[in-house]
C-alpha cells in the first residue's frame, strides 16, 4: 500500500507532468504562427444599430473592448453610447460613412483594434473590404474573402455548388448572356421563368415571365435595372417556384475544415421580397428533409473552403417537395436569434472564436435542437401606403421586457429618431417556447405589449400576420400577405369586422378621455398644499371646475392603422363623480353613458374598471407638427388617436393648421413626398405640361424605388429638387397648376419591384 506521501508525490509528479506538456504545447504553438495566440482584446465593429449593440454585448460578455464607429447622424445613437471609444467617420449618407472601407479602417488602426466585425449589411459581404482588412493587418470577422466573391455572383455560385452535388433550380447560369440564347434557353426550362440579376440582392431586379412573347422585354428591363443598381447587367434565368417556401440554413466552419450546420429557418412571411417573420426550425418539417437540407448545405460550405457564420439559402417548392440552392449569404444574418434561441448558442461568440483560430466548440452530432423560435422584425414603415418607409422621432418606446425567453435587439431609445438615411427597422423581438404553439402565444402576447409612438410602425400588421389561421398552422409560403391580403388588410366590404373595429376604438377614446382626466385630477389634487391629497369643497381654481365640478368635453379623431383612414370625431361629455370615477356620455341619441374608474399607477399606466372588469392601460401623448397625438395600448390593442385642441382665436394662423392637419400646410396642387428618401431621377424640367400620371421623378429609400406622378394634366411648377438631394417625408416636391379648378392632393405613388 502506498503512503500517504508516496501518494501526494506521484500526484506532484502528475501535475508537473501536465504542467510541462502545457508548457511545451503552447510554446509549439507560439512558435508555430504567432497569430494564433493573438487573440483579439479589441475589436472596431463597422456598422450602427442594433446590431452593433448585439455584437458589442457578446463582446464585453468575453472581456473584449468596443470600438464604434457613427455617421454625423448617429452620433448621439444607443450604438455609439454602448462602446468603450467611437470614431466618427463622416457624413450620414453610407457611402461616405459606414460604406467607406478605409476611413473604417483607420479608425481599427488609430484605436488599437485587432479585428473587426462587419455586422450585416453595409461592408459585410465585400471582398474588397475583408481583403483590405487582412491586408493592414486586421483580421476580419467572417468568411475568407475568396468565398464571399464566389458567393457574391449567383451564376457563379450556382455552377460551383451544382458542381458540388447540390440541388440547383432548373435554369440557365452559363456566362453568354446573347438574348436569343437566353430565351432558347428560357423555352428549354419551361414558363414561367424568373429573370434575376447574377449580382443582384434585396429582391432588385427581378422579373417573372409568364410567357414566351414577354420575354424580350422583361430581359432587357432586368438588364437596365441590374446596371443601374448593381453596375453589373448580367442575368441568369430560374424555373419560377409558383408556391415556394423560403426555407435557410445556418452553417458555420471553423479555420480547420470544419463544418456543421445549426437546423434551418423559414423565412417564408416576406413582403418586397423582404423577411419579417422568421421562425426555427421550419414548421411541418419531417426529420428526413431537415437533415438533408442540413447536409446539402454543409457540403455547400465546404465546395468554397468556408469558414465563420454563414447561410444557405434554399427555395422549397412546396408542390414537389423538392428543395433548390438559391444562394449563400456569407455573413451573420438578420434573422441568426431565432437559431441561437433553438440551439442555445451565441453565434458571434463562435465568431470571434473562429476568428481566433479555435476549432468550432461541438461537433455536429453536439447540436442541440431546443423548442422553438420566432423572430418578428419592428420596423418603422407605412403599411397601408405600401410598407413604404417611415422616419421620425420615436416619442415613445417601450419595448417588452427581456427574459430568457424573450430577446428585444435593438439600437434605439426612446426620444431617437429614425433618420431616412439607414434600414428603418426599430427592433426584432424574438421569443421561444417549448414548442412552435408555445412560443407563438408569446410572440403575440409581446407583439401587443410592445410600445411605439412618434412613427408608424408594422407592429398591428405583424399581430395581424401571428393571429392568422394558416400562419398559426405553419401554412407558410413567400405569397402569404399576397395571398391572404383581404384578412390582413381591412377589407372595407366586410362591414362587419369594420364595424367591430370602430366600436373598439370608440371604447378605446373613452378610457383615453377617463385617464387624461385623472391624469390631471392627480397633478391638481398633489399640487395643493395641506389638503393631503383631498380637494377642498372651497377650491375652484379654472380648470378644475370646468373639468370637474361641471362636466368636460373631450373630441377626439382616430386613425385606422391599416388603411390611414381617420374616424369622425368622438365627442364626449365627461363628468367627475366620486374620486376616480368619471361619467363618459357620448352625443350619440340613446348611447348609455358608460362608468370608468381610472387609478394612476405610473406616469403613464392606468389600471381602469368599467362594468366590473378592470385592466391595465398605457398612455402616450405628445405633440407634433401642433397636433397632439395620444396613443393607448390595452388588451392585445393599440389605438392611435388626435385630439381637436381648444383653438386659439387670438392666432388665426394656430387655427388653421390646428383644424386642417395636412392640407392647409401646402397650397392645393402640391405633391408631397411620401417618404424621407433620395431622389435618384428628375424626369421633367419646371414648366413643363403633363398628363395625370405622368412620371415626374423617382425617389429611393432602402431598397424600395418610387416613381412620383402628376396627381392631374396641368403644368409643373417649383420642380426644384435635383437628382443626388434628399428629401425628408411629406416635404414639397412640385406643385401641378391647372387652369380652372385646384385639388389638394398627396402624390400617387407607384411601387417598382
Ligand atoms: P437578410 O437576408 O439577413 O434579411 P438582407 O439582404 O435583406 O438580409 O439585408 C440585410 C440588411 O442589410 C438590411 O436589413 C439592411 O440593413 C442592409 N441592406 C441590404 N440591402 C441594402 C440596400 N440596398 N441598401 C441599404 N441597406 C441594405
Ligand atoms: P436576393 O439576393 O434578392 O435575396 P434571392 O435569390 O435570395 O435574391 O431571392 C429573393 C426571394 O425571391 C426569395 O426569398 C424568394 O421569395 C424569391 N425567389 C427567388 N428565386 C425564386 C424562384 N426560382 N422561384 C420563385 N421565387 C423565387
Ligand atoms: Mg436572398
Amino acid at each position: 500500500m502506498a503512503s500517504m506521501a508516496t501518494i501526494l508525490r506521484r500526484k506532484l509528479h502528475d501535475n508537473r507532468h501536465f504542467l510541462i506538456q502545457t508548457r511545451l504545447f503552447s510554446l509549439e504553438s507560439f512558435s508555430h504562427d504567432t497569430k494564433t495566440t493573438s487573440r483579439i482584446e479589441k475589436i472596431l465593429i463597422a456598422n450602427r444599430g442594433e446590431i452593433a449593440c448585439r455584437i458589442m454585448r457578446t463582446a464585453k460578455r468575453l472581456g473584449i473592448r468596443t470600438v464604434a464607429v457613427y455617421s454625423d447622424a448617429d452620433r448621439d445613437s444607443l450604438h455609439v453610447k454602448s462602446a468603450d471609444e467611437a470614431v466618427h467617420i463622416g457624413p450620414p449618407p453610407a457611402r461616405l460613412s459606414y460604406l467607406n472601407g478605409s476611413a473604417i479602417v483607420e479608425a481599427a488602426i488609430r484605436t488599437g483594434a485587432q479585428a473587426i466585425h462587419p455586422g450585416y449589411g453595409f461592408l459585410s459581404e465585400s471582398s474588397d473590404f475583408a481583403t483590405l482588412c487582412e491586408d493592414k493587418g486586421l483580421t476580419f470577422v467572417g468568411p475568407p474573402a475568396s468565398a464571399i466573391r464566389d458567393m457574391g455572383d449567383k451564376s457563379a455560385s450556382k455552377r460551383i455548388m451544382g458542381a458540388a452535388g447540390v440541388p440547383l433550380v432548373p435554369g440557365y447560369h452559363g456566362s453568354e448572356q446573347d438574348i436569343e440564347l437566353m430565351k432558347s434557353e428560357a423555352d428549354k426550362i419551361g414558363y414561367p421563368i424568373l429573370i434575376k440579376p447574377t449580382h443582384g440582392g434585396g429582391g432588385k431586379g427581378m422579373r417573372i415571365v409568364q410567357s414566351p412573347n414577354e420575354f424580350v422585354d422583361s430581359f432587357l428591363g432586368a438588364q437596365r435595372e441590374a446596371a443601374a443598381s448593381f453596375g453589373i447587367n448580367t442575368i441568369l434565368l430560374e424555373k419560377y417556384i409558383t408556391k415556394p417556401r423560403h426555407i435557410e440554413v445556418q452553417i458555420f466552419g471553423d479555420k480547420h475544415g470544419n463544418v456543421l450546420h445549426l437546423y434551418e429557418r423559414d423565412c417564408s412571411v416576406q413582403r418586397r421580397h423582404q423577411k419579417i417573420i422568421e421562425e426555427a426550425p421550419a414548421p411541418n418539417v419531417m426529420n428526413d428533409f431537415r437533415s438533408h437540407l442540413g447536409q446539402a448545405a454543409v457540403s455547400a460550405a465546404k465546395a468554397v473552403g468556408y469558414h465563420n457564420a454563414g447561410t444557405v439559402e434554399f427555395i422549397v417548392d412546396t408542390v414537389s417537395g423538392q428543395f433548390y440552392f438559391m444562394e449563400m449569404n456569407t455573413r451573420l444574418q438578420v434573422e441568426h436569434p431565432v437559431t441561437e434561441m433553438i440551439v442555445g448558442q451565441d453565434l458571434v461568440e463562435w465568431q470571434i472564436s473562429v476568428a481566433n483560430g479555435e476549432p468550432l466548440p461541438i461537433n455536429q452530432s453536439q447540436v442541440p435542437l431546443l423548442g422553438h423560435a420566432f423572430e418578428a422584425r419592428i420596423y418603422a414603415e407605412n403599411v397601408p401606403k405600401g410598407f413604404l418607409p417611415a422616419t421620425g422621432v420615436l416619442h415613445h418606446y417601450r419595448p417588452v421586457p427581456v427574459s430568457p425567453t424573450v430577446r428585444v435587439e435593438t439600437g434605439v431609445e426612446q426620444g431617437d429618431t429614425v433618420s431616412m438615411h439607414y434600414d428603418p427597422m426599430i427592433a426584432k423581438l424574438v421569443v421561444s417556447g417549448e414548442n412552435r404553439a408555445a412560443a407563438l402565444v408569446k410572440l403575440k402576447d409581446c407583439l401587443s405589449k410592445f410600445q411605439v409612438a412618434g412613427v408608424p410602425t408594422n407592429i398591428n400588421f405583424l399581430q395581424k400576420l401571428a393571429d392568422h389561421r394558416a400562419f398559426e398552422n405553419g401554412n407558410v409560403e413567400t405569397h402569404f400577405i399576397e395571398h391572404y391580403k383581404d384578412d390582413l388588410f381591412t377589407d372595407p366590404n366586410n362591414l362587419t369586422r369594420a364595424k367591430e373595429t370602430y366600436d373598439n376604438a370608440r371604447f378605446s377614446a373613452t378610457l383615453v378621455a377617463a385617464c387624461l382626466c385623472e391624469k390631471e385630477h392627480s397633478a391638481i389634487k398633489s399640487s395643493l398644499p395641506g389638503t393631503n391629497g383631498l380637494l377642498p369643497i372651497w377650491y375652484s381654481h379654472p380648470p378644475f371646475r370646468a373639468h370637474y365640478q361641471a362636466s368636460c368635453t373631450m373630441e377626439l379623431e382616430w386613425e385606422n392603422e391599416y388603411d390611414g383612414s381617420s374616424s369622425e370625431f368622438f365627442t364626449f361629455s365627461i363628468t367627475y363623480q366620486s374620486d376616480g370615477n368619471y361619467l363618459i356620455e357620448t352625443e350619440e341619441v340613446n348611447s348609455p353613458g358608460l362608468e370608468v374608474k381610472a387609478t394612476l399607477l405610473h406616469d403613464q399606466d392606468f389600471r381602469v374598471e368599467t362594468d366590473g372588469v378592470s385592466m391595465d392601460v398605457s398612455l402616450s401623448a405628445y405633440s407634433k407638427d401642433k397636433i397632439k397625438h395620444i396613443h393607448l395600448w390595452h388588451g392585445s390593442h393599440h389605438y392611435h388617436f388626435r385630439q381637436k385642441l381648444e383653438l386659439d382665436l387670438s392666432d388665426d394662423n394656430e387655427i388653421q393648421q390646428k383644424t386642417n392637419f395636412e392640407t392647409a400646410l401646402h397650397p392645393p396642387g402640391t405633391v408631397v413626398a411620401p417618404m424621407a428618401g433620395l431622389v435618384v431621377k428628375v424626369l421633367v424640367m419646371d414648366g413643363t405640361k403633363v398628363e395625370e400620371g405622368q412620371p415626374i421623378l423617382v425617389l429611393e429609400a432602402m431598397k424600395m424605388e418610387h416613381v412620383v406622378k402628376a396627381p392631374f394634366s396641368g403644368h409643373v411648377h417649383g420642380l426644384q429638387v435635383t437628382a443626388g438631394q434628399q428629401v425628408s417625408d411629406s416635404s414639397p416636391l412640385f406643385s401641378v397648376k391647372f387652369p380652372g379648378s385646384y385639388s389638394a392632393t398627396r402624390c400617387s405613388i407607384h411601387h417598382e419591384s
